[in-house]
Formats: structure tokens, C-alpha cells, sequence
């Protein structure tokens, strides 16, 4: 069964990001989207990255932000991005599914260079900015899959829980100089990635869409929705507020329950 009440949004909750410039990679899609969108609501002046040329574009565009298209798998074009951003969100990322012993290494290389490899060289590149300044918001988008497992996934759950030891290694380091770093842990979030999985696995079992969700998506979570990209980016735009200085290294879960249970 799933319940279909779904948020609406309005404002942004006190926040004021006048003057502040953020980086959000992925951000042409999904939950990169909504967060550019929700920073640049607040006033930030935000760097659209993302490998979709057409996708970055159109978004800046929306927001009034700048696009870059980088391949963020290729370590010199990373150092192309602006070092001087206030708030870094490393959110791109892609899903392989398939039994570890047929897992394509080339599939799982290119997962660890997107979802782990590239924060590490932006946190590199943008934390002196940051130190230099005495104020920075790392957001790290993970996944339930970051402190929880599931079969067929290796390439995404390992680059995942190594988000989380970088995450939490810069919550250390920047903590001295006003820069909190934090992972957002969402369950399944109803973006394009997921959508592809929806129809492979429908086609793979045989079952209906509707069913995938319901039956397979939902199975663990207490809350039987899916969550909207908005939901993500409000706890992103919390996590440069003024309410929330004093939380860093830790994993905010957005899983309906999944990870209580
Ligand atoms: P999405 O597919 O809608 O968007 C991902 C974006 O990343 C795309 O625009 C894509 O072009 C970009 N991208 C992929 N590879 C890239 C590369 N090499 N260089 C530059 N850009 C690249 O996906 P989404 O669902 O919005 O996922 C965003 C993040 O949220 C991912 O890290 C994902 O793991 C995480 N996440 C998603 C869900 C979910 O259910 N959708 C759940 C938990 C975590």
C-alpha cells in the first residue's frame, strides 16, 4: 500500500544564504536540482555541475545560476570548478545493479570515481577557501545505502559508506574553523535514477511498476511514499541555517523509518 500525501513547500525556513556561493554537483537532475533550486531561493549564488550539458544549462538558467559541465569521473577536469565556494554539495551519483561476482570492475572504478573520488578532490579544492573565511557547510548526499546494505549493489554501497569516512573525517578537520560536513541519508527518492530502476525491475520480475514500489521499494520503509527531491533539499538548506552550527559528522536519515527498523 502506499499513502499519497506529499508536501508542499514554501519559503526558505529562515534561511538566508545572501552573499554565500554553493556548489552542487548533479545538480541537473532529481535531488542536485531541487537543492540548487533551494539554495538559490535563499539568495545563494550557486555553480550548477553536472555531465548533462542540455540538463546544467536549462538549470542555471531556472535559477539564475552558473553552469558547468565536467565529467566529474575525470580527475583534471574536477580542478576546473571554482575553488571558492561557502557551501559544497557533492550529490552526483549513479546506481549499478548486479551480483558481485558478475559486477563489471569498470562499473564499480567509475561508481568510487563519481561518488567518492570526486567529493574528496572538491573537499580538497574548496576547503581553504572555506578555513581561510572561518565558515563552511559540507553536505554529503549518501543514502540509506551509506550505513545499511543491500544485495546486488555493491559498487553504489561501497562508494556510499566511504562518503561517510570522508564526511565525517572533514567534520573533524573543519570544526576548528566553522565547517561543519554532514551526509543526508535518504530512502527512495522519486527522481529520474529511480524511476530507471522502477521499469529494469519491473521488466526483470515480470510484476507491474506499481508493484515495484510498493512491494519492493517500500518494503523497508514505515512510511509507504516515496520521498520528492524537495524533501531532501529542505534538510540540505537546514544544514546551512542558522539553527544547525553545532551539527557535524553525522548522518541525517530521510528514510521513513527504513533505518529504525
Ligand atoms: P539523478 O539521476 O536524477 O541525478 C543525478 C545527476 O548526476 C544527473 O544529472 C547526472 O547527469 C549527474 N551525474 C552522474 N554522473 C556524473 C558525472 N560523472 N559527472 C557529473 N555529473 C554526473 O539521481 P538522483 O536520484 O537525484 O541522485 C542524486 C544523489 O542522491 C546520488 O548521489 C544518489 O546516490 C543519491 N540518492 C538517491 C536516492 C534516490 O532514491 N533517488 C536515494 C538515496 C540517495
Amino acid at each position: 500500500m502506499t499513502t499519497g500525501i506529499t508536501p508542499t513547500f514554501d519559503g526558505t525556513a529562515g534561511v538566508n544564504l545572501a552573499g554565500r556561493t554553493a556548489m552542487v554537483t548533479g545538480a541537473g537532475s532529481g535531488i542536485g536540482r531541487a537543492c540548487a533550486q533551494a539554495l538559490a531561493d535563499a539568495g545563494a549564488r550557486v555553480h550548477v555541475v553536472d555531465l548533462d550539458a542540455e540538463a546544467a544549462k536549462s538549470v542555471a538558467e531556472e535559477i539564475g545560476g552558473r553552469a558547468h559541465v565536467v565529467d566529474l569521473a575525470q580527475r583534471d577536469l574536477v580542478g576546473d570548478l571554482p575553488a571558492d565556494v561557502d557551501i559544497l554539495v557533492n550529490n552526483a551519483g549513479l546506481q549499478h545493479v548486479a551480483p558481485l561476482a558478475e559486477f563489471p570492475p569498470e562499473r564499480f572504478e567509475l561508481l568510487q570515481k563519481v561518488m567518492v573520488h570526486a567529493p574528496f578532490l572538491l573537499l580538497r579544492q574548496t576547503l581553504p577557501h572555506m578555513t581561510a573565511q572561518g565558515w563552511g557547510r559540507i553536505i554529503n548526499v549518501s543514502s540509506v545505502h551509506g550505513v545499511r546494505a543491500s544485495a546486488f549493489k555493491a559498487g553504489y554501497v561501497t562508494a556510499k559508506h566511504a562518503l561517510e569516512g570522508l564526511s565525517k573525517v572533514a567534520a573533524l578537520e573543519g570544526a576548528p574553523h566553522g565547517i561543519t560536513s554532514n551526509c543526508i541519508n535518504p530512502g527512495y527518492v522519486r527522481t529520474p535514477l529511480v524511476e530507471q530502476q522502477i521499469a529494469a525491475q519491473a521488466a526483470a520480475h515480470g510484476i507491474d511498476p506499481e508493484h515495484v514500489v510498493s512491494e519492493v521499494m517500500l518494503s523497508r520503509s514505515a512510511i509507504k511514499r516515496m520521498i520528492e527531491p524537495e524533501e531532501v533539499a529542505a534538510v540540505a538548506l537546514w544544514l546551512c541555517g542558522p539553527h544547525t552550527g553545532y551539527i557535524t559528522g553525522a548522518s541525517i536519515p530521510v528514510d521513513g523509518g527504513w533505518s529504525a527498523a
